[in-house]
């Protein structure tokens, strides 16, 4: 750790690396290599036993990785993490480490469709079941779960009802019961911090707002090393009985002299090492590029779409703004408890003539790019009936706060003026 220093700004500069140490180089170099030369027998040996960390092969680590991974771990306030090849990869991991087949896990229903297919047909596959229960009600997570329920799994800021998931809430029937809870974060970087409000495990898309330029895909996890999982052995036995895959290592044990760390240990040398999903060094240092403005970068996108809001709502083709600073009752009670550092910059509205409007909306934009894609730079703008919901029925289109004139907004960070302008005259086409 290069700083002690506990703000975003800094953090995202400093943690984890000072300069290079065989080159003196201030920016993260790219290590480009597959393998590295180990010093002697005695050292290759200590490295596969776990005795020493160091590097072995990039598919289970790397020195660029590893800064993004320490940086990303000192922003969410956790004490390690992982990198890898997508968010996708992330979500898998993050619940397949400590969820086998016959075992189950409970979801919320407000997520993106790509963990709701992951979740709902791959993992089915693979023998895990997973439960999903409106996060509405906290109480449903309590009443899905059984002896064999390995963990809970919510996005911070869902799309599109952007209702902020009760973290501190789930978090608290988790840990009396004995179930730690995984956060989705990739829609609220630096915003919140979920591991602040008891959550265990933190995943990201850095695809989005972490690369913030629309290059890159990756994913990454972090280990809050906040979880008690031997006090729940039965509940646990993969981090507390003795592994198989790795000389019979009882996780919990094999790592105790590194810190809190048997997850996310556990996860590198086992699942990463057997599935092989690892992030490019390339990939790593983009991310890094990215992650050095994303405090900056996330106050200006907040404050641009809170402009957004306070300017559609009330337009005359306007039935409905979604976005959090316009939100009531328990929402507004949610996003304020959560999101203290800016309300995001995802926004949605519902256009009063329908799925027509909506495509005509998409159409007339100039600046805004009309791709399935949040986080960029660049505002982005899509709408969910056509695309990337229409293979769903009107009435599950609506079960997921998706109506035929629903559009959603990622706001960049263009000058405000300029957004509004292609959104009026996009408006005044619609
Ligand atoms: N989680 C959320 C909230 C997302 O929006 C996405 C992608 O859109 C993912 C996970 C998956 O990330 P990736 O596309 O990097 O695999």
């Amino acid at each position: 750790m290069a700083t002690n220093s506990k703000h975003p700004e800094t953090l995202v500069l400093h943690a984890g690396y000072r300069s290079d140490p065989t080159t003196n180089a201030v920016a993260v170099p790219i290590y480009q290599t597959t393998s590295y030369q180990f010093r002697d027998t005695q050292h290759a040996a200590n490295l596969f036993g776990l005795a020493e960390m160091g590097n072995i092969y990039t598919r289970i680590m790397n020195p660029t990785n590893d800064v993004l991974e320490q940086r990303v771990a000192a922003l969410e306030g956790g004490v390690a993490a992982l990198t890898l090849g997508s968010g996708q990869a992330a979500s898998l991991f993050a619940v397949q480490n400590i969820c086998h087949a016959g075992d189950n896990f409970v979801a919320s229903t407000d997520l993106y469709g790509g963990t709701w297919n992951l979740f709902a047909n791959t993992m089915k596959s693979m023998g895990i079941e997973c439960r999903f229960v409106d996060p509405a009600d906290p109480e449903n997570f309590r009443r899905a779960t059984d002896a064999k329920t390995r963990c809970y799994y919510a996005e911070t800021l869902p799309n599109p009802k952007l209702t902020v998931f009760p973290i501190g809430e789930v978090a608290r029937i988790g840990r009396e019961l004995g179930v730690p809870l995984i956060m989705d974060n990739t829609a609220a970087p630096v915003i919140c911090r979920p591991l602040d409000h008891g959550a265990a495990i933190v995943m990201h898309s850095t695809t989005k707002y972490i690369g913030g330029h629309g290059t890159s895909i990756g994913g990454i996890l972090v280990d809050g090393g906040n979880f008690d999982w031997e006090k729940h052995k039965d509940r646990f036995p993969m981090l507390n009985t003795p592994d198989p895959s790795y000389h019979g290592a009882v996780w919990t044990q094999a790592v105790k002299p590194m810190g809190p760390v048997a997850y996310i240990i556990k996860a590198r040398v086992t699942l990463l090492r057997d599935v092989g999903a690892p992030m490019s060094p390339f990939n790593a240092f983009m991310f890094i590029q990215g992650l050095e403005t994303l405090p900056l970068r996330m106050r200006v996108h907040c404050a641009n779409a809170n402009a957004v809001a306070k300017h559609l709502s009330g337009h005359a083709k306007i039935a409905k703004v979604i976005h959090p600073t316009v939100m009531t009752g328990e929402a507004k009670k949610r996003a304020e408890t959560y999101l203290s550092g800016g309300m995001g910059a995802l926004l949605g509205f519902e256009l009063k003539g329908g799925a027509d409007a909506g495509r005509k909306f998409i159409d007339s934009l100039k600046m805004f790019y009309h791709v399935a894609n949040i986080g960029d730079a660049r505002s982005l703008a899509i709408h969910p009936a056509s695309t990337t919901h229409s293979q769903l029925t009107a009435e599950e289109q609506a079960q997921t706060g998706v109506t035929p004139g629903y559009v959603r907004l990622s706001i960049g960070l263009e000058h405000i003026e300029d957004i509004l302008a292609d959104l009026d005259q996009a408006l005044a086409a619609a």
